[in-house]
């Protein structure tokens, strides 16, 4: 069973990814406006009319931005907590066929199996994702990609819900230096940023990794995704990862450019 994985782009400026499998195509949020993502699916040959569904993570405008432009494609479902979709319908001024699911339950779309929960972020009801596909067999094996954005810290449950995914993509949002050192936010958005509802910082994602490495002995491919323009840097990642990515883990690393806008190379799995 095929895959194709990218990220089209993610940062403050708008977070959105690609995950093609043999029977599926969706977006995984989709935080830019909708001809700028038709755009980015155009460069990499794909196009919003192929797309089947995007899944949301929550309502923050960096990961929907997209939701009032998209009416001219009806074939598009937009799956989200009921939570997420009010706060979105109410905002958008007009109905939208939504797939409403409940953080905590597994559920089916084409041949994807996905897992939603609840992740601490100040929004009405965030999530992050696993979804799977594949059967439990030689030719065709489960494979898991576990989605874990705009969250303030790492709970148990959180931890215990992508144990034995293939490919992560975790949010490195900000360098706790760079962060205390920048000059143009207030105090109070530092505070929330930093907070236990905000964002994961490089030495959290960094953390949790070098914490779960031995209990994760099927993780290929790590994505650092989400970082902040201002408060984090390209240099900032590679010298808090460098224990991770020096040594011989087996894990590939890549980590989406800080430029608005710029995607990650796409992963392709026979
Ligand atoms: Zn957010
Ligand atoms: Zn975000």
């Amino acid at each position: 069973m095929a895959m194709r994985f990218c990220i089209l782009g993610s940062g403050s400026s708008g977070n959105s990814a690609f995950l093609q499998t043999d029977d599926s195509r969706i977006l995984i949020d989709a935080g830019f406006s909708a001809r700028r993502l038709g755009e980015m699916l155009t460069a990499i040959g794909e196009s919003i009319d192929r797309i089947d569904a995007i899944f949301l993570t929550h309502e923050h405008g960096d990961h929907t931005a997209a939701l009032s432009g998209l009416k001219r494609f009806p074939q598009l479902k937009v799956f989200a907590t009921a939570a997420t979709s009010e706060v979105l319908s109410r905002s958008l001024g007009r109905p939208l066929a939504w797939q409403v699911f409940e953080p905590g339950t597994r559920f089916q779309f084409r041949d994807l199996t996905i897992d939603a929960f609840s992740v601490p972020h100040d929004a009405a009801d965030p999530v992050g994702f696993v979804f799977s596909w594949g059967h439990d067999d030689l030719l065709s094996p489960r494979r898991r990609l576990g989605w874990l954005t705009d969250l303030g810290h790492l709970p148990q449950l959180v931890r215990e819900r992508v144990r034995g995914v293939d490919l992560l993509v975790l949010e490195a949002n900000y360098d706790a230096k760079l962060l205390e050192d920048d000059t143009k936010r207030p105090w109070s958005v530092k505070q929330r940023i930093a907070g236990r509802h905000g964002h994961l910082s490089n030495q959290d994602a960094h953390a949790f990794l070098a914490s779960c490495h031995a209990e994760q002995p099927t993780l290929r491919e790590v994505f650092l995704a989400h970082l902040s323009r201002d408060c984090n840097s390209l240099e900032a990642v590679a010298r808090e990862f460098a224990p991770l990515t020096s040594g011989e883990t087996g894990v590939r690393f890549r980590v989406t450019p800080v430029a608005p806008g710029t995607g990650s190379a796409m992963v392709e799995w026979a």
